[in-house]
């Protein structure tokens, strides 16, 4: 059977999960098997992950999964997967499945593969996942060779697609440890969806000049609908948090749709961004490396083209 982590954000079941469980109705399919889903804690409509593929739903309750704590986390869903008999185990590639993949793989003396971006084959009898190495520039087809196995799947890799109706919910009982973390406070940085699981991204470089130039990406962003994003050198200014800095030493991010504006496209940056499916590069350079790698450029000031972009957008 397949297992998969179905994460519930703010008490909802956000893409992450539903790309999750479709991956996991998928790799069921490989194995001709059945896939279920997991969740830790008491989340309202759980049974709705039925609709992507699970077939049932596994709720462990209890006060030490409140808040993440990884060591807690990976007891859970590792004593979940022995229970229930799971051959696979399948997690998002978010800074849970970061944080968890390697620790569960260990507990269950699994062999793992993070950031799958396809849905696993059997290729010459192995079970065989694929995943993005190099940034991006190549592809790692790994056997996992272990009886169990362990997956987290990068973001914005699969379509959700629906299938199925509601799945069953049933509770699963399991002893829990204390936490060895507390959550103090929970402070919430911005209403956008963060950058991994973001769809559209509008980005800004040194082009902007300044700090205080940086409303004309919120408010293309924000007619978008957009997450914002930015340049090393911009978050090493302090022009920006670092936590939107994207590239090679940053967060990778595979949106339908990434919007670089004054940034001039050097390796280390692409790195993280070349997987978007949309690349929109403004830059008043036209030899500047970024419009190699894009889909539609725009050579101008970026000053003149966000605005009327902007306007463009609200009209519709
Ligand atoms: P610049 O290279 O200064 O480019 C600014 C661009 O803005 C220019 O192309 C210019 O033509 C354009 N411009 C200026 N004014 C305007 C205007 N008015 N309208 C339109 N266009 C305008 N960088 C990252 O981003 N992410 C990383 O993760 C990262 N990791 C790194 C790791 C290492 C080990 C190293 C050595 C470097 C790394 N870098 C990273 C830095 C990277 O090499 C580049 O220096 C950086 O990406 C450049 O940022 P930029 O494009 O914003 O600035």
């Amino acid at each position: 059977m397949v297992l998969v982590y179905a994460e519930a954000t703010n008490g909802e079941f956000k893409k992450v999960a539903q790309e999750a469980v479709v991956y996991g109705r998928k790799t069921a399919e490989v194995l001709g098997t059945e896939c279920h889903a997991v969740v830790l804690g008491d989340h309202a409509g759980a049974e709705a992950l039925g609709k992507f593929g699970a077939t049932k739903v596994h709720r462990i309750s209890g006060e030490p999964l409140k808040n993440f704590d990884a060591a807690v986390y990976t007891v859970a869903l590792s004593e979940a997967a022995k229970q229930l008999g799971a051959t696979v185990i399948i997690l998002p590639h978010n800074s849970t499945g970061k944080n968890i993949t390697g620790r569960l793989a260990a507990r269950l003396e699994a062999g793992s593969v993070t950031g799958a971006n396809a849905v696993p084959e059997m290729k010459d009898g192995y079970f065989t996942v694929t995943k993005p190495v190099f940034s991006g520039k190549a592809f790692a087809h790994v056997q996992l060779l272990t009886d169990v196995k362990v997956i987290s799947l990068a973001g914005n890799s699969i379509p959700v697609t629906e299938t199925g109706g509601e799945a069953a919910v049933s509770d699963l009982s399991i002893d829990l440890p204390q936490p060895k973390t507390r959550v103090v406070k929970h402070q919430v940085a911005s209403g956008r969806v963060p950058l991994p699981e973001a769809e559209l991204v509008v980005s800004g470089g040194r082009g902007l000049k300044g700090p205080e130039n940086w409303s004309v990406i919120e408010d293309l962003a924000e007619a978008l609908g957009a997450t914002t994003a930015c340049s090393r050198p911009v978050a090493d200014s302090d022009w920006r948090p670092h936590h939107e800095h994207v590239g090679q030493t940053g967060v990778a991010i595979r949106p339908n749709l990434y919007i670089a504006a004054g940034i001039s496209g050097a390796i280390q940056h692409l790195a993280g961004v070349n997987n978007s499916k949309t690349i929109v590069v403004v830059n008043k350079d036209p030899e500047a490396p970024f419009f190699k790698a894009a889909d539609y450029g725009v050579v101008g000031d970026l000053f003149e083209v966000l605005p009327r972009l902007t306007e463009a957008v609200k009209k519709y």
